[in-house]
């Protein structure tokens, strides 16, 4: 099927102007969708701690006029958000607790995670970080520069997380200067951004970014975030490619979530369309509890069940890890 004109435009456009061009409100993704709002169990309200944003390549992806679409599911704005599960709340993977002032989270050995902005250019609705005061951590350049100076500081470091929010927001100057100031750090040895950004808004992925990467001594590994092979267009395999001809690593970590990719043929899926693009599927966590999300949740009972059929349908380097966070641990649990 061809495109309409209008997006020919619109992908044609920079990744700040396809960004500026996201959804943000339900009608118009509805519309958009040839959906009509008020057939469907949208939440106005929902949107007001947390609004709605979905760019338009992703928007793309989702099938027009399937009020259960899984894509869709991920960002639309609903009425169970606004009720209380039991067990769930602000912090449940206990990252304020161990947050310090200069944005620089230290929880697991040899590897320090940077919250470098708070905004995302996709609001999942599942996500942990809708309650938390992200934009306070975020690294302002004096952050930055402390943060550099704590891992400099500490020669057990040898790996250095991008995180945030998306840390491919930045601008590509001020990337640029970070993994520069990163490059002069001798006992770093890889930089690993986590990031949506490839599956969400492939257009992010310029020359200029691939340029700054591979201009690092170190090792560069992108951990992308996908949950459905539907999310896998071609303009994705395009930049994913793009970046995996660039010599760096590509793994997944995808999230359990019900009524989106809580079936096995859906998982199988997903890790064969991620590894015939060059993504090695690395974990799929169960949902972190926060308020909001309890909609989403899939019991640890049916995930090891489900985790158990894709390990009997696929080669063992296309199963995911099936994890979960547990706040004051030292590293991410195994569930199976
Ligand atoms: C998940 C996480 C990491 C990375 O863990 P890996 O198992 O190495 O992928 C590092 N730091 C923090 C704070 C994390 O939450
Ligand atoms: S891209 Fe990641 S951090 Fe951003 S809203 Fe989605 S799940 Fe949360």
């Amino acid at each position: 099927m061809s495109e309409p004109q209008s997006e020919i435009q619109h992908f044609a456009k920079n990744w700040q102007q396809q960004l500026a061009d996201a959804f943000n409100n339900i009608e118009d993704l509805c519309r958009y969708l040839r959906l009509a709002p008020d057939d469907l169990p949208v939440s106005v309200k929902a949107t007001e701690s947390f609004p709605l944003r979905v760019p338009l390549s992703f928007a793309a992806c989702i099938e027009k006029g399937n009020p259960h679409d899984p894509l869709l599911r991920q960002v639309l704005p609903v009425n169970e958000e606004l009720l209380a599960y039991p067990g769930f709340g602000n912090d449940p993977v206990g990252d304020l607790a161990s947050a310090t002032q200069n944005g620089v989270l230290h929880k697991y050995h040899g590897r320090v995670l940077l919250i470098n902005t708070g905004s995302c250019a996709i609001n999942c609705r599942y996500c942990f970080r809708r309650n938390f005061p992200y934009a306070e951590l975020q690294l302002s350049k004096q952050k930055e520069d402390a943060a550099v100076q704590y891992i400099q500081a500490d020669a057990s470091i040898s790996e250095v997380i991008l995180s945030g929010g998306d840390p491919l927001l930045l601008s590509d100057a001020r990337l640029t200067r970070l993994i520069q100031q990163l490059d002069n750090i001798e006992h770093l040895q890889r930089i690993r951004i986590h990031t949506r950004l490839p599956i969400v808004l492939p257009a992010r992925i310029t020359d200029e970014l691939i340029n700054t990467l591979k201009l690092s001594p170190k090792q560069i590994i992108i951990i992308t975030h996908c949950n459905h092979a539907n999310e896998i267009s071609d303009r994705v395999i395009t930049a994913c490619n793009l970046l995996k001809n660039n010599g760096i690593a590509l793994f997944n970590q995808a999230v359990l979530l019900k009524g989106v990719n809580d079936n096995s043929e859906v998982l199988c899926k997903l890790s064969e369309q991620l590894f015939n693009h060059g993504i090695i599927p690395y974990y799929l966590h169960l949902l972190d509890k926060a308020t909001g999300t309890g909609h989403f949740e899939v019991s640890e009972a049916k995930a090891m069940e489900l985790i158990q059929q894709v390990q009997a349908a696929l080669p063992g380097y296309l199963v995911p890890k099936l994890v979960k966070e547990q706040a004051g641990a030292a590293s991410k649990q195994y569930v199976f």
